[in-house]
């Protein structure tokens, strides 16, 4: 590195870093980051790729971009010359929460593996305020808190780019703010995020209740804000067709000013709508290219020759569809050139499910993202068989040349370099570096599968990332847990079709079982930590279940020995960074067909935890990979589980009355134990409805889930044997490396390379 960072850091810090603070000294680190960024700006080649997305999932990011400009260590060793611990400066920097999880994370990801490939390519989304909400506990009851992140002095580079942005009946001013965004040993990209100025933080009162029908204060204040009724969703749709009408201009200018005469558009731009959120961009390019005199069905071929669409999920909730009422009120100037997009497809095609808009005069986006886009991808092999065979069989059957697969990945500068020093470190040691840039190398350990030095050195970093995980966890939540635990950990969004509830019941099962004096080998201590959406009833009664276990289960001196358990408080990215490394058994049990893909499973692979989940996402990739010996799979197959919401014959009620085990486990939910802590409401409806409904199946796989969990706890036992099985997973992570997700986007989606 030729910059000198001491002499850079004393300009920005009086020259004096022994006498800063840790917080001028963060700042000073921000400023010194900033300039060295710049001077990696490159010039535009000619073809960019536009990644838009609702959710950019940052994290914080002074030290990946110190990481990134390959200066960490330098910055680090410095500053401990001067008494200072970049772990603490670090602590300062807040985290942006500007994605619900894995989507967002994945955004973020691949805005890091761009520009570390090199590739011509920004983000474009919205500069939340509040980005999603901070969870706290009450009562044993998720609390939402508002999350400030912006400050005066931040990531964030106010620009003059702005744009009048009409909606139905008012027009708002936006203006683009930029975050570096900093290639591993290579090129500077951006991530453009739209704001307004005449956003009114005051707006927001208890909690994050805020008037939702004030659009021009409202209107990038939070993170998807509650859609459970119709002024929320409507402020979607606003949101929505303002981050695409800034999209959109910001794409033709730059284009126009690189040469382009607007039909050749797609030589110059790639656009990729990462879900359905930005699908508006289809309309409102269509749009823009009429208003400079461009015909209809030339605009229509022009766009459909540049969107290219991911489909992130099957649950049919999620695929969006936006009444026409909603569409006519926000953004009526698009609803003429959507209705003719729908019009085209009718005249084609008379199979009703492929329409655009439906019978109930919904708009369904992925449709129009789906005849109006060039390519549409699932996120892990087997979600998109699924698409292509059942949920979207239809659009295949007229369009098979489109749909292809790009299996998610992970920055491996975030989730190994940064939040596992020692295993990185290790891992310099005796396979060289080379894995940093190319993730594959990581195979070269398998040299060492058997040697017992190797292993013993694996199991020793771990135990020091769980003594650190255990010490953060004091200090910030007051609990304390056993570092020689087996440390079981499931953390992700709260959702049921990801089982947190099949977790919790093996948790009474086991805990009932202590009680009865049948005491694991090996203390385990299960770690959950989740959001659930604030309007989500069920989700926020699981965490209730599990934060009422908590109290019991810790506070009972029979069991709390051997058993303990942990709901994380505001799991995040920064959380995850602690929590990744320190885990042993990594939970992803999601109902096998429902879990597009899951990346939190890469990212505690790479870490060398062993996972226990079924054969769904990306898992089914990662069991391939790493052999039956180094994953735990339970569980009925997708195939199967498909087949029982075909038929309809699933009834939970009869696993329930068959099983003791279940039963006891199930009934322990309205005991009089859990009543004394809980809630009446809460306990009894999640009681209800695991035996009358049980959507996503989960007494359907609990018996083969709670014999494969004992399995896995009694191989932890030979710790050697574990050892290979943390090495191999390791190992076998490089596929899940994020620059192999989009050198793959590149060849068969972008193809930036052939138009430079
Ligand atoms: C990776 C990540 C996710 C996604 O986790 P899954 O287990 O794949 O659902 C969610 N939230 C955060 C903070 C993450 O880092």
């Amino acid at each position: 590195m030729s910059v000198n960072v001491r002499e850079l850091l004393e300009k920005k810090c009086c020259n004096n870093i022994a006498a800063c603070t840790d917080e001028q000294l963060y700042y000073g680190l921000l400023g010194l980051v900033k300039e060295l960024a710049k001077e990696k700006e490159s010039s535009n080649g000619r073809k960019k790729i536009y990644y838009i997305s609702a959710e950019f999932l940052i994290g914080k990011l002074l030290s990946n971009n110190l990481i990134n400009l390959g200066i960490y260590d330098e910055v680090a060793s410095m500053l401990k010359q001067y008494g200072k611990d970049i772990n603490l400066i670090e602590q300062v920097e807040p985290e942006p929460s500007l994605g619900n999880g894995g989507l967002g994370r994945l955004a973020a990801c691949f805005l890091d593996s761009m520009a570390s490939l090199g590739l011509n390519g920004d983000g474009i989304g919205l500069n939340y305020h509040f980005g999603l909400f901070l969870q706290t506990f009450e009562n044993h009851m998720q609390k939402e808190n508002k999350n400030p992140w912006m400050e005066k002095e931040s990531w964030l580079t106010r620009t003059e780019v702005t744009y009048p942005v009409q909606f139905g009946g008012f027009t708002v001013q936006s203006r683009m703010y930029d975050l570096d965004v900093t290639g591993y040993d290579n090129r500077t990209n951006k991530l453009h995020l739209f704001d307004i100025e005449t956003v009114d933080e005051n707006l927001v009162g208890e909690g994050i209740n805020f008037n939702k029908e004030d659009i021009c204060k409202n209107l990038t204040l939070f993170l998807y804000p509650d859609d459970s009724d119709d002024a929320g969703r409507l402020l979607r749709v606003y949101q929505q067709y303002f981050m695409v009408s800034n999209a959109a201009r910001l794409i033709l200018q730059e284009c126009r000013a690189k040469g382009c005469n607007l039909y050749d558009l797609p030589d110059y731009a790639a656009i990729q709508i990462n879900d359905t959120h930005p699908s508006m961009v289809i309309p409102e390019l269509i749009r823009l290219l009429m208003e400079q005199g461009i015909r209809m069905k030339d605009a229509i071929d022009i766009v459909s020759k540049t969107c290219a669409y991911t489909n992130h999920t099957i649950l049919a909730e999620a695929l969006e569809k936006w009444p026409v009422d909603y569409l006519n009120k926000a953004v009526p100037q698009l609803m003429p050139i959507i209705r003719e997009l729908d019009t085209i497809v009718k005249e084609k095609y008379a199979d009703k499910s492929v329409a655009i808009i439906d019978e109930n005069n919904r708009v369904h986006m992925a449709h129009m993202d789906i005849h109006y886009g060039y390519s549409v991808n699932g996120v892990a092999y087997l979600h998109t068989e699924i698409l292509k065979k059942n949920e979207l069989n239809n659009f295949y059957k007229i369009y098979p040349q489109k749909f292809n697969n790009k299996t998610n990945g992970i920055t491996f500068r975030r989730w190994l370099m940064h939040c596992n020093k020692g295993l990185s470190h290790y891992l310099d040691e005796i396979i060289g570096a080379g894995w940093r840039k190319n993730a594959e190398e990581l195979e070269k350990l398998l040299a060492y599968a058997d040697d017992a030095k190797v292993l013993q050195k694996l199991l020793d970093i771990k135990q020091e990332n769980k003594r650190a995980l255990a010490a953060y966890l004091k200090e910030t939540q007051g609990v304390e847990i056993d570092e020689n635990s087996i440390f079981d950990i499931q953390i992700k969004r709260l959702h049921e079709y990801k089982r947190q509830q099949m977790n919790a019941l093996y948790v009474i099962h086991k805990y009932l079982e202590i009680k009865k004096g049948k005491k694991p080998a090996t203390p385990v201590t299960v770690i959950f930590g989740a959001k659930a959406a604030p309007a989500y009833v069920i989700a926020k009664d699981i965490i209730h279940l599990i934060l009422c276990l908590q109290e019991i289960i810790n506070k009972d001196p029979q069991v709390s020995p051997y058993l303990k358990v942990v709901m994380v408080e505001n799991y995040n990215v920064t959380k995850a960074e602690k929590l990744i490394p320190a885990c042993d058994i990594s939970q992803q049990i999601s109902l096998a067909s429902k879990e597009a893909s899951g990346t939190g499973n890469m990212k505690f692979m790479l870490n060398g935890a062993v996972i226990l989940g079924t054969m769904d996402g990306a898992n089914v990739e990662i069991a391939e990979l790493v052999g039956e010996e180094n994953i735990y799979i339970f569980g009925e197959s997708s195939d199967t589980v498909i087949e029982h919401y075909e038929k309809a014959d699933y009834v939970s009620k009869k696993y329930y009355e068959e099983d003791e085990d279940i039963k006891e486990a199930v009934d322990f939910i309205v005991s009089d134990a859990l009543l004394k802590v809980g809630q009446k409401e809460n306990l009894e409806r999640l009681y209800r409805e695991l035996l009358n409904k049980d959507w996503f199946m989960t007494l359907l796989d609990y018996k083969d889930y709670a014999a494969k969990r004992e399995e896995c706890y009694k191989d932890y036992e030979n710790r050697m044997v574990w050892a290979k099985k943390m090495l191999v997973n390791t190992a076998k992570a490089g596929f899940f490396s994020s620059d192999r997700t989009i050198a793959e986007y590149d060849k068969d989606i972008w193809k930036l390379g052939e138009n430079q």
